[in-house]
This record gives structure tokens, C-alpha cells and sequence, in this order.
């Protein structure tokens, strides 16, 4: 399975105590158009499972616990 692993730089962090994946929440995954974000089954947390982000944000916008970041790059700010 292609997940990002710790050594791998993803423009999307989650912070794990504050998203409520495991409760039921599916928003970030649901608004990607690019599906690139997934719940991760292990912890219940949201996760970055591909690198091929547009820094849309609705994602981050939308998280209703502002668990979600999304570290938009200089060059495309
Ligand atoms: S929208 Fe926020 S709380 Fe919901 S799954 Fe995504 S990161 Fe977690
Ligand atoms: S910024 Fe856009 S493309 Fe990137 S993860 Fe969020 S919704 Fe998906």
C-alpha cells in the first residue's frame, strides 16, 4: 500500500489530536477534488496518501476541528 511515511515531506499535515476521522468525519476526504487525501485505518486520523496536491485548501477551510494544514510552497503562493 502507498502511504506517506514519515521520511517523505507531504504539503498536508493532520493533527492527529484534533481530527475526528475516527468519530466519522470524512470532510477533507470528501472535498478533495484530486482524492489524494484518505483516513488512515490504523489510527483514525486523515492522511496525505499522494504528493499531487493544487493547494485548492478547501480541505483545510473546511475541517470543522482545524485539523488540517496545508503548507502551500513559496513558488505557487
Ligand atoms: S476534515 Fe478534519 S477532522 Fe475531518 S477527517 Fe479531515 S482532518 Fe480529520
Ligand atoms: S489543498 Fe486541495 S488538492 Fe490539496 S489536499 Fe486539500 S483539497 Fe486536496
Amino acid at each position: 500500500m502507498a502511504t506517506a511515511s514519515m521520511s517523505v515531506k507531504v504539503p498536508v499535515s493532520v493533527d492527529a489530536d484534533k481530527c475526528i476521522a475516527s468519530k466519522g468525519c470524512t470532510v477533507c476526504v470528501d472535498v478533495c477534488p484530486l482524492d489524494v487525501l484518505v483516513i488512515d485505518m490504523n489510527n483514525g486520523v486523515a492522511l496525505m496518501q499522494y504528493d499531487e496536491c493544487w493547494y485548492c485548501t478547501p480541505c483545510e477551510v473546511d475541517c470543522p476541528t482545524h485539523a488540517l494544514t496545508v503548507d502551500i510552497p513559496y513558488l505557487v503562493k
